[in-house]
């Protein structure tokens, strides 16, 4: 039996929950999040493995609406994220709407009713009037074509399905990768290993990670003097949205940012030969900017190697480089990151006369304000095209999404809209200035090749400017940017 909503969101992470709980303050009570896993917390749920913590200051990765005045430290941990997203759900009530273990695996716009059929696996069929996709950036796992992957005779996972029930302790493990997930993986790892080979085919620029645990008497005072916490959100945003104008107005400002990370690396590491193999050589920012302070005291670990010689297959013993060594060991761990600029829809999305959106997407992903697509009508993303950061929290980006699609909805519902639908030429002048602007970036011009880009080198990911630019940009919903169908 097909089960009607108004709106169907697709994913239980922060932005299908900060999705459910504004409509349901905006009066739309009638709505369903279907979620894969077993669990909410999308990423937060999947990123489970070791030493797992959020790189951007858990103040201000958190609701606007929703503040924690408790949080353990300045960077809070997996678990505590969770927990607080847990709490998120229950103060609002929202569990009831949210179905877990349904994955959507598709959905198709029927235009004479304008209702969306949702799938999902195991064969149920939804219907919907209103379809948010909230399905993350980051949420399918990359692994690496490497040859003879599958004759590897030991354990493989990868660092966002790190598997708890394999007990690495006193193993010989490798680490594939040196971005975000590795540099925390390895510290947490590397004490209860017998042999950590690390594989870096790129290395990062790390600054320190300003990280302590928040004292009894603050957590106190955020609780008692809300404006107190409120103050401190508002100094961590100014701070996090000044580093915007090194990535987008004038990346040569980055070179403060260079000069603390060169310093970093040359204070941190003794020996030249791995300095050496650790200094970036491209300007700072143009990859993701990561913090640690335990990265480089790991890799000096006597029980810990870096390689970098490119790795030329995989067999049933380890890793072999392109030198000819072999490195036998027991774990690979794949830290090699995600599908984020290359097959952007996480399940066949069928639109206007059946066009698929991944062939709509061919020369690369692309939406109005990153969140409506021409040919898609009723249907929303948060998290879309270009609606990433460099440089601050995604929940602010998130949050603005989240109120601009409401407005839509409060729109279409008003005028009894059988559907709405961005007009072409909006969306294609939004991303010829988006991509005129993303131009001038240190992402484009740093000489770096990053998860941000397709294949072709475009930047399909990052919002080119400042949060609040984008905010003002979502905070009034413009009906005259739509085609409208009434009934
Ligand atoms: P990532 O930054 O894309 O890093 C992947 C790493 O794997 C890179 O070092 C990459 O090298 C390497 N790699 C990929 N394919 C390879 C191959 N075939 N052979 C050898 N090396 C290969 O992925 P991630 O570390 O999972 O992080 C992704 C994003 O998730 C981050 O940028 C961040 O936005 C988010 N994240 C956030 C947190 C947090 O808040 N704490 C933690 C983890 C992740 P190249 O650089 O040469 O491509």
């Amino acid at each position: 039996m097909t089960i009607y909503h108004e709106t169907i969101i697709v994913g239980a992470g922060f932005a299908g929950i900060c999705m459910g709980i504004k409509l349901r303050e905006a009066g739309h009570q009638d709505l369903l999040i279907l979620e894969r896993n077993d669990a909410i917390g999308g990423t937060w749920y999947d990123n489970s493995y070791p030493g797992a913590a959020c790189d951007v200051e858990s103040h201000l990765y958190s609701f606007s609406f929703a503040p924690n005045p408790k949080w353990s430290r300045q960077f809070g941990p997996q678990q505590e994220i969770l927990r607080y997203m847990d709490h998120c759900v229950s103060t609002y009530d929202l569990g009831d709407s949210i179905r877990l273990r349904s994955e959507v695996v598709s959905a198709a716009f029927e235009v004479s009713t304008g209702l969306w059929h949702i799938t999902v696996s195991g064969g149920q069929e939804y219907t919907s009037r209103f379809f948010v996709s909230c399905s993350g950036g980051l949420s399918d796992p990359a692994y690496p074509g490497i040859k003879g992957i599958d004759t590897f005779g030991g354990k493989t996972f990868h660092s966002a399905r790190w598997d708890h029930s394999y007990d690495y302790s006193g193993k010989r493990v490798a680490v594939i990768g040196t971005g975000a997930s590795a540099i925390q993986i390895i510290p947490a790892i590397a004490d209860r290993v017998k042999k950590l080979e690390v594989f870096q085919r790129t290395p990062a620029w790390v600054i320190p990670k300003p990280d302590k645990a928040i004292s009894s008497f603050r957590k106190a005072m955020y609780e008692h003097l809300g404006f107190m916490r409120a103050l401190y959100r508002w100094r961590l945003y100014w701070q996090h949205e000044l580093m915007a104008i090194g990535f987008v107005v004038n990346p040569t400002l980055l070179r403060l940012f260079g000069k603390v990370a060169a310093r970093h690396i040359n204070r941190s590491v003794k020996d030249p030969v791995l300095r050496k193999k650790l200094m970036p050589s491209y300007v700072i920012g143009c990859k993701r900017i990561l913090l640690s302070n335990d990265y480089y005291p790991a890799l000096q670990k006597p029980n810990v190697s870096v390689m970098t010689e490119a790795i030329s297959e995989i067999n049933s013993g380890g890793v072999l480089t392109a030198d000819g060594k072999q490195y036998d060991v027991d774990l690979i761990v794949l830290a090699t990151g995600f599908q984020a600029a290359e097959n952007v829809t996480r399940f066949a999305v069928k639109g206007l006369n059946g066009r698929d959106m991944n062939e709509a997407w061919q020369s690369g992903a692309e939406a109005y304000l990153g969140t409506t697509v021409s040919g898609f009508p009723n249907m929303f993303l948060v998290v879309g095209p270009n609606t990433g950061l460099g440089h601050s929290s995604m929940i602010l980006m998130i949050e603005a999404q989240v109120g601009y699609i409401i407005q839509a909805i409060q729109q279409a519902t008003q005028r009894s809209a059988r559907y709405l639908d961005v007009k072409k030429q909006v969306q294609q002048d939004y991303n010829q200035k988006l991509q005129d602007e993303l131009s001038r970036s240190v992402w484009q011009s740093g000489g770096c090749h990053s998860w941000y880009q397709n294949k072709d080198g475009k930047n399909v990911t990052l919002w080119p400017g400042f949060t609040f630019t984008f905010m003002k940009r979502t905070k009034h919903f413009e009906p005259d940017k739509y085609d409208w169908a009434v009934s």
